[in-house]
């Protein structure tokens, strides 16, 4: 994809990212001359399941987990999918499910399908958020029952970058006997995560968001815990997964999760200047432009910005013919003209939840890209205003 200008300035990396070169040089092996089966007892194919073995070190590392933790998927919504379900099936008796009303919709519709999914019926809590995309810890715990099998909430929010106070609600939840999940995606690799401290019981993760190709996935699952697979066949990931591994993504996503951790200083070095430099440029020249989410409790990467009394999509054509990539609410809700659901939950007026962009950076961002977005953005958004009617009659 070319701009006229013949350039590209991607600033939409919390829908995916670019997959790093040294993880594209990792991989290249594993489509020729290394593609024997792990499981094989020959040779050839035991030499490729060393390599999987190692890759599996590598995320393990990043996360402060064991090897054996790890289970491989093929994304982030077969393992949000994995621990939902496998919580209920392994605790038959319980029915009740704490969530929140902001989760991406691989946790949000999974919970709101369960009932004609499982043929039971469950009781489903979605938390609210503040107007700033906050919970209320005092009113999560007010929510858990006996009855609770598994609070699933989202570590990071991929719309507004909020983060929630993870390791608080893991403990609580811990106290209380209740399995944690949480959606882990827009975390890891941009903020510290340790799981010797932080007691969830399993974790998502995608290879697709942290520089890794598309197709690959982990659910951590802490040990002892109570599982049912999801995927039901051969004996790999130690019978918690069947099928044949995605090698090439399996060693991609091992190297991804070396450069992370390699990286994670930078994302909140280097990456939070940017985006900071974005956001205050956008908000100090830009009238009637407001940030959404919290301020401090965030991703380092990610802005969240409402231009009052106009649409999204038209702003994103726009920077579309300048080679700018962002996006306007999530990428699953475009399409339809719904404002978010996140936006919605933190009670966003339409005026301005209608207007909303992201934009998401990565490492590969540099100082001149959000210099020119300073310089583009402010016209665009005053020409689009110029011939809207609501912005006339505010
Ligand atoms: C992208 C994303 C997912 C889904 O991951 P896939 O690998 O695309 O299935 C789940 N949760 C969050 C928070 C995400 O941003």
């Amino acid at each position: 994809m070319m701009s006229q200008q013949g350039r590209v300035i991607y600033m939409d990396n919390n829908a995916t990212t670019k997959v790093a070169p040294e993880v594209v040089e990792s991989m290249m092996p594993f489509f020729s001359e290394l593609y024997g089966n792990p499981s094989s007892m020959h040779t050839f194919g035991g030499q490729v399941g060393k390599n999987v073995v190692e890759a599996r070190e590598k995320v393990a590392h990043l996360l402060n987990a064991t090897p054996d933790e790890i289970i491989y998927t093929s994304c982030g919504t077969e393992s949000d999918s994995t621990a939902i379900l496998s919580a209920l099936q392994a605790q038959s008796g319980k029915r009740h499910i704490v969530t929140t009303r902001v989760e991406h919709p691989a946790v949000k519709n999974l919970c709101e399908s369960l009932d004609s999914l499982t043929g039971h019926k469950h009781r489903l809590t979605q938390l609210p958020v503040a107007s700033d995309g906050t919970l209320d810890l005092q009113q999560y715990e007010d929510s858990l029952s006996d009855d609770t099998a598994i609070v699933s909430v989202m570590w990071a929010n991929n719309e507004t970058g909020v983060i929630f106070p993870i390791e608080k609600m893991a403990q609580i939840a811990k106290s209380r006997g209740i399995l944690f999940h949480t959606d882990a995606v827009q975390a890891v690799g941009k903020i510290p995560i340790d799981l010797q401290t932080v007691p969830v019981d399993f974790l998502s993760l995608s290879g697709h968001k942290l520089h890794a190709p598309k197709g690959i996935g982990v659910l951590y699952v802490r040990k002892r815990t109570p599982f049912v697979p999801f995927m039901i066949g051969g004996h790999q990931e130690h019978g918690r997964r069947g099928g044949t591994e995605n090698v090439a993504g399996v060693i991609g996503l091992g190297k991804a999760c070396e450069l992370a951790g390699q990286h994670i200083h930078t994302e909140n070095t280097k990456v939070r200047v940017l985006r900071d430099k974005l956001e205050e440029g956008l908000l100090a020249s830009i009238p009637n432009a407001l940030l959404n989410g919290h301020k401090a409790d965030r991703l380092p990467n990610t802005s969240n910005i409402s231009f009052e009394y106009i649409e999204g999509e038209s702003i994103l054509l726009h920077l579309d013919r300048y080679g700018i990539c962002a996006s306007s609410g999530s990428a699953c809700t475009s399409g339809s003209l719904e404002p978010s659901h996140v936006l919605r939950a933190m009670g966003v007026p339409f005026t301005a939840a209608h207007g909303s962009i992201r934009f998401s950076l990565s490492v590969y961002n540099a100082e001149d890209e959000v210099d020119f977005i300073l310089e583009k953005v402010p016209p665009i958004i005053a020409n689009l205003r110029e011939m809207s009617p609501f912005w006339k009659s505010r």
